[in-house]
């Protein structure tokens, strides 16, 4: 630990947490105002430059997808934090008489977050926003593959805060570990659970609490009561946005096997009313964000067709600029990769059913997932669904929109992630509830301590009886 290129700055952070976590409300919303002002204002457009550099996102995908996501995160904390860090009364029983009782949020201290590449502002600045307002100071290792955003988001930072009390770290995978070799009060990790399990490793060498958001499977089940027109519209827009290259994105799809044939065509007119059928072109149609990635969804292609299964569309690609055009494939089996790794990518398997109860079987022989789709007007088997199955979160009839409702906690559950983040929920995660108890006068307990005499077993007994 002592040769760690970043204790220093650790070391400074420590020193500084009591400043900035005694921080009044008033002042941490003026942080959070000068991040807001920074991402929507004064960097916008060139957040709009690096974007299109590292994943060829249009403008109007990094506004709703990367900028909107943290500045209504930073509005609806403003509305809220007042109350979210006063002090909560709590009830004091009656065998404590004589005090009362109360909970107060104090920050964490010195927090690490470690953010992915597919929406690398959004998943940096999100949790820096929860944790500056629950008062920690913070480091930030964003992701090495999206090298233009990271070294703009370094620039916002130094623009904004003293290294002490929030800093960036660029840098691959060896930064990450020497960061996570040091005794961090929190760690919030965005990321594969492959990596997950590694930062929970490393966590538990100092105790040091962990938010895991993770990613996996989501499916998307559809029944025969499900509009089928709307259905393919929502999900070829949920599955397209950032080219597919989204935790929550709907993995795959299970349909009730006779409508097969109309929900691909249904996919494929959805694809080209958004992209149009010189997709290659669309300003609206993001790329795979490097070589390694455009490899590794060109081979989970070539090993499902190797096995069987058909493209229904697509199926295109080009390696000049990590092209993969949006793919459906039909006829897979569970042998096949494309079923069993997570895809995060434009290919779409759309699997089939014949019975509903072949759905829960289908669900629950794979780890939870982060997401689970349902589209249906059938409230039985809704119910069903729901109630026999684990999900880190499920929307009916539609993809992705849970993401952007700020009362709502996000996270997955095991394999799908550890803890949860947005609005109260993000603040709570980087907070420390601390017990408060006050004694104002005697209390019963201290008409019972030793010597124990006939009198106050009686008391005891009647206290085990009574209260
Ligand atoms: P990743 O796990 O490969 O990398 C995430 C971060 O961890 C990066 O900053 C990287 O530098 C660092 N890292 C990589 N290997 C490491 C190691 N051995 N030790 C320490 N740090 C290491 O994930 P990714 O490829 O950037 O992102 C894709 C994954 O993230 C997908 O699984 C996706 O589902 C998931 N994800 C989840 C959410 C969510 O909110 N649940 C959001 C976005 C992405």
């Amino acid at each position: 630990m002592f040769n760690n290129p970043f204790l220093k700055l650790f070391q400074e952070q420590q020193q500084h947490q009591y400043i900035v976590g005694n921080a009044t409300v008033k002042e941490r919303i003026r942080k959070l105002n000068s991040l807001k002002k920074a991402i929507q204002d004064t960097y916008r457009s060139q957040i709009h430059e690096t974007l299109k550099m590292d994943l060829n996102k249009s403008v109007t995908e990094t506004d709703l997808t990367e900028i909107y996501p943290v500045t209504s995160e930073i509005k609806f904390i403003k509305k809220h934090l007042w109350h979210w860090v006063k002090r909560k009364s709590v009830p004091t029983p009656l065998s404590l008489f004589g005090a009362s009782s109360y909970i107060k949020y104090e920050p964490k201290g010195v927090c690490l977050i470690i953010s992915p590449w597919n929406f690398p502002l959004n998943l940096t600045f999100g949790p820096l926003v929860s944790a500056i307002a629950a008062g920690n100071t913070v480091i930030l290792k964003p992701s090495e593959m999206t090298p233009n955003t990271s070294a703009l988001m370094k620039i916002i930072v130094q623009d904004l805060f003293d290294e002490n009390e929030v800093a960036l770290v660029e840098g691959e995978v060896e930064t990450a570990q020497h960061l996570l070799n040091l005794p961090f009060n929190h760690i919030f990790f965005t990321g594969s659970p492959a990596v997950g399990k590694i930062v929970m490793k490393a966590a538990s060498a100092h105790l040091s609490s962990v938010t895991l958001e993770l990613g996996g499977k989501s499916p998307a089940i559809i029944d025969d009561s499900a509009n089928l027109t709307t259905t393919a519209k929502r999900l070829i827009w949920g599955k397209l946005v950032n080219c597919g290259q989204t935790c929550i994105a709907p993995d795959y799809i299970m349909i009730k096997e006779n409508l097969l044939s109309d929900f691909t065509n249904l996919c494929k007119d959805a694809i080209e009313s958004y992209y149009s059928k010189n997709i290659e072109d669309s300003d609206s149609y993001g790329r795979i964000v490097n070589q390694n990635h455009y490899e590794r969804l060109k081979n989970l292609i070539d090993d499902a067709v190797s096995q069987g299964a058909n493209i229904a569309y697509g199926g295109n690609t080009n390696t000049s600029d990590n092209y993969i055009q949006p793919t459906l494939i039909t006829n897979c089996n569970m042998e096949m990769k494309i079923m069993q790794e997570e895809i995060f990518g434009p290919i779409l398997p759309i699997i089939t059913y014949k019975d509903a109860s072949e759905i829960l079987i289908h669900i629950n022989s794979n780890p939870k997932p982060l997401a689970l789709y349902v589209f249906s007007k059938r409230n039985f088997l809704i119910d069903n669904i729901v109630k026999n199955t684990r999900a880190g979160s499920t929307v009916i009839n539609n993809n992705l929109i849970q993401f952007n409702n700020h009362h709502l906690p996000f996270g997955g559950s095991n394999n799908s992630g550890i803890g949860k983040s947005h609005g109260f929920y993000g603040f709570k995660e980087f907070s420390n509830e601390r017990a408060f108890m006050k004694q104002h006068f005697k209390g019963i307990s201290e008409y019972v301590t030793p010597p124990y005499t006939s009198l106050k077993e009686k008391i005891a007994a009647l206290t085990v009886k009574w209260f």
